[in-house]
């Protein structure tokens, strides 16, 4: 399956946790696009460091839930910290769609529920696929549009 994941970090060495989390996603499948970097503001209000964010893309065999575990144990192993929700983290991963597939369950929702609302996830997505489609919700050209307005 074509995975499109969002990654963000705002806590240490920005830029070198979220290529190597993009290293260590390649060894689970192919990377075969990565955005290039871009800065947002943290979500949820709480005064804490910008983002540096990024999306990529992955082609492997594992189902959802597998690479949901992978991704999980990858935020681990590079030290995400983070006492309060929503807080500082040294790497963030997020899986926004896998194939077209729709899921929610206890612990994955996709597409993800906020994809369509996060300029960081849309523009770095559309830089890597122009032709992006957020399954549910539409084109990623035209969502991107729509939060410029
Ligand atoms: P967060 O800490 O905001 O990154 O959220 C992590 C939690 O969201 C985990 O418990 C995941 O099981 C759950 N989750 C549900 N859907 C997704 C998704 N599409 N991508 C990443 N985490 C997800």
């Amino acid at each position: 399956m074509r995975a499109v994941i969002a990654l963000g970090s705002n806590l240490g060495d920005r830029q070198w946790s979220l290529m190597s989390a993009a290293e260590a996603l390649n060894e689970v499948g192919e990377v075969v696009a990565f955005s290039s970097f871009l800065e947002s503001r943290a979500v949820g209000g709480l005064p804490q460091p910008d983002y540096l964010n990024a999306v990529l893309i992955l082609d492997t065999q594992l189902a959802p839930e597998e690479l949901l575990r992978v991704c999980q144990a990858i935020e681990k192993i590079f030290g995400r910290t983070r006492e309060v929700h929503w807080g500082p983290r040294t790497l963030d991963l997020d899986l926004i769609t896998c194939d077209e597939q729709i899921i929610q369950s206890e612990v994955l929702t996709l597409p993800h529920p906020r994809a369509s609302e996060r300029h960081f996830v849309l523009a770095p997505w559309l830089e890597i696929d122009n032709q992006a489609y957020l399954p549910g919700k539409g084109e990623v050209a035209e969502l991107l549009a729509n939060l410029a307005r």
